[in-house]
């Protein structure tokens, strides 16, 4: 029989817990015939009933899991935590506990990567259904921003959920950094990915997780996590500056062959200044390029992952 497991990360989520793991065990029990479920349940510090409701449900049903963080260490460590649990798995899911990503995709997801040789089935949302108007105008804008800028490109509505065969989810716990951004991970580790439209449901119960703040935070880490491009910003000033000081150069000396008793101190002196800037600004672009080598080594990253082989030097880690 082949295996599943489900990671749910969860924080503060007394409310709703106990009618996901309903809604779901009912799509786990359609899907027994074939596959044997396993729930990883990842307690993200929460100061609600969260862990008891989770101690609670693996009393009754072995195939519940739980891992409890010492305090909430964000949505990411959640993930990571429990796919590193679940990579023993054939494959390997991703859902929210609030039943906005709905259990019975599941089926489908499971037929692709299983059945029509896709590596990731994932859902990408159709509508943003459920969510304030500031917050899928910052979205929008911040994925524009990032595809322009960035190595990478992520579709604006691509979600974490999602399931995944055991050499994805090995490939994403081979990338070593500390500071995840899940969505440029997913998308940056490759892969086969049949995207799956998905229409946003409202939150069964409980309230979002994510405050301003929290998603500021999540942006600022995708930007500097997969582009160095804030490092050469000094760079280019330093061009500008360059041709700031060359325009008043100029501008001086024709205005003193125009009028010849024109006093051109003021441009030339603004062109020294912006002459010593720009010497300035291109130097600590330099050192950024440096920087920027010294922080993409820094981060470890696996230099390629492989797919599929049919040599035997290569073994899915997770199967040694
Ligand atoms: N979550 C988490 N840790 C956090 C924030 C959220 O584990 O610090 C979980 C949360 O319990 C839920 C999922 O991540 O299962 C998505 O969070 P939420 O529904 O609040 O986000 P939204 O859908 O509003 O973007
Ligand atoms: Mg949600």
């Amino acid at each position: 029989m082949k295996t599943l497991g489900l990671v749910v990360p969860c924080y503060n989520e007394q409310d709703v817990i106990k009618m996901f793991y309903d809604e779901t065990s009912k799509v786990v029990s359609s899907l027994s015939g074939e596959y044997s479920c396993e729930y990883v349940f990842v307690d993200d510090g929460s100061t609600d009933k969260t862990l008891s409701i989770l101690k609670m449900l693996a009393q009754t049903d072995p195939s519940v899991k739980y891992i409890s963080f010492s305090r909430n260490f964000g949505k990411e460590a959640a993930m990571l935590a429990g796919m590193k649990y679940a990579v023993k798995f054939d494959y390997i899911g991703i859902l929210d506990a609030d039943l906005q990503h709905s259990p019975s995709l599941l089926v489908d997801m499971l037929r692709y990567v299983d059945q029509e040789g896709y590596d990731v089935a994932a859902a990408k949302r159709v509508d943003r259904e459920g969510e304030s108007r500031l917050k899928s105008k910052l979205s929008e804008k911040f994925y524009k921003v990032i595809n322009k800028i960035s190595e990478i490109t992520i579709s604006e509505s691509a979600q974490d959920f999602r399931i995944m065969q055991k050499k994805v989810v090995q490939a994403v716990l081979d990338m070593p950094e500390k500071i995840r951004f899940s969505k440029g991970i997913f998308s940056w580790v490759g892969f086969n990915v049949k995207w799956i439209e998905h229409e946003n449901r409202e939150r069964a119960a409980g309230q979002t997780k994510w405050s301003i703040t929290k998603l500021f935070k999540y942006a600022f880490d995708g930007i500097i996590g997969y582009t160095n491009l804030p490092l050469k910003l000094s760079f280019f000033c330093g061009g500008l500056f360059f041709l700031v000081s060359l325009a008043a150069l100029v501008f001086g000396i024709v205005m003193k062959a125009v009028h010849p008793d024109y006093s051109w101190a003021l441009p030339i002196l603004l062109a020294a200044m912006f002459f010593i800037g720009s010497v300035l600004l291109m130097f600590v672009g330099v050192l950024g390029e440096y920087l920027a080598r010294v922080y993409t080594e820094a981060k470890d990253r696996p230099v390629y992952i492989v797919s599929q082989t049919n040599t035997i030097q290569y073994y899915l880690k997770g199967e040694e």
